[in-house]
């Protein structure tokens, strides 16, 4: 049981108010999916009692065997029909995979991606905003021959002014962007072995999922659904954090930022060149200059200065990434981790047992 075939990854931060409710709908549809599966939570630091829960209701619940991973290392690599844990009426585990930190939403989604072993990883926020049920309809997917179905918002429930800024986020990200990301995703997805191998070996220290997912390729399919809004709770994602990610995702895949910002210097140079010329002429020919006054020249100088800075910034976005590559820190480091096997129901576990 050491490859699942499916497995489902959730970031958690803080989410003591709906953890019970988030693990008993997950679990509900896994069980329906009749494959092996393992729900593994990535716990992001949280200070409120969350991985606690999850250890004790979700882990070492009365239908599970709990158990560290190391000492299932050695167990067989594929689940089949001769698996002794399946005869046992194991038909899924559950782990709990502890960060060290809060090392923010981006780093808890590749930490789970990286620490993944299943034939297909599903990825979802642990909010309620995305819909366990239709995890269902992704594997069907998947089984047909879809490498990555990616859940596409046809609504969206947000504040107005969060609603406002995703949209505009997501047309300056469509416009500034050479990767090609379909409108409305996020980073619920599934994703077969091969695609999780080729995020997985990335080791870009700024991660941006819905770019490196579109980056990776492979037969991809877009899922429409209704997102909720948060089952309860604020956002763990601060407006900051958004902003820092929104950033990440622009300056992460392109560089039409400094193109841009070549195209708009070398239009005030050809300006600036013209108007030049234009006051050599004047003066040589002895024009009266006076019109050119305190006014002009403040406006120009504040305005070509405020630019120079603008611009410095937006290189120096591009260097403190280049300088976060250089440094090569990992993005995150595992505390623990723990993980147990999930039974199928008891008369339901008898029953097969009894007609074996
Ligand atoms: N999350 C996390 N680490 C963080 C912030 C958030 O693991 O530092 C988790 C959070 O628990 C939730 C998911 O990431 O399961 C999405 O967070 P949130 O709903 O706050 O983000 P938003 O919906 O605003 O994008
Ligand atoms: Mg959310």
């Amino acid at each position: 049981m050491n490859q699942p075939e499916i497995e489902i990854v959730i970031p958690v931060y803080n989410e003591i108010e709906i953890i019970e409710r988030l693990h008993s709908r997950v679990t509900a549809t896994c069980m329906k999916l009749n494959r092996n599966f393992r729900i593994t939570y990535i716990d992001d630091g949280s200070g409120d009692g969350t991985p606690n829960w999850i250890a004790d209701h979700a882990i070492a619940g009365p239908a599970t065997d709990r158990k560290s991973i190391e000492g299932q290392r050695h167990s067989a690599a594929t689940a089949t029909n001769h698996d002794p844990a399946i005869s046992r009426g194991v038909i899924g585990q559950v782990a709990l995979l502890k960060l060290s930190r809060n090392f923010g939403h981006a780093a808890a989604v590749h930490a789970g991606i990286q620490q993944s072993t299943g034939r297909c990883v599903v990825v979802m926020d642990g909010d309620l905003q995305d819909p366990p049920e239709l995890i269902e309809e992704m594997v069907s997917r998947w089984e047909s021959g879809d490498e990555i179905v990616i859940a596409q918002r046809t609504s969206r429930q947000e504040t107005l002014f969060r609603g406002i800024a995703f949209r505009t986020f997501h047309r300056l990200f469509g416009y500034l962007s050479d990767a090609d990301i379909p409108r409305n995703t996020g980073t619920f997805c599934l994703m077969d072995r091969r695609a999780v191998d080729a995020i997985s070996t990335m080791k870009e220290s700024h991660q941006f999922l819905p770019g490196l997912r579109a980056w990776v390729g492979f037969r991809q399919s877009l899922l429409g659904f209704d997102r909720d809004a948060r089952g309860a709770g604020q956002p763990k994602q601060t407006f900051v954090r958004l902003f820092r990610y929104a950033l990440d995702a622009i300056f992460g895949f392109s560089f039409k930022p400094l193109r841009l910002l070549t195209v708009t210097g070398a239009t005030v140079f050809l300006f600036a060149i013209a108007v030049a010329g234009w006051f050599v002429v004047k003066r040589m020919m002895g024009w009266e200059m006076a019109s050119i006054g305190f006014t002009t020249l403040m406006a120009t100088v504040l305005a070509l200065g405020g630019f120079q800075l603008m611009a410095l910034g937006l290189i120096g976005e591009y260097i403190g990434r280049i300088y976060d590559e250089v440094k090569n820190r990992p993005q995150y480091l595992v505390a623990d981790r723990i993980q147990s096997e999930v039974r199928s129901p008891p008369q339901l576990h008898n029953a097969e047992n009894r007609a074996a």
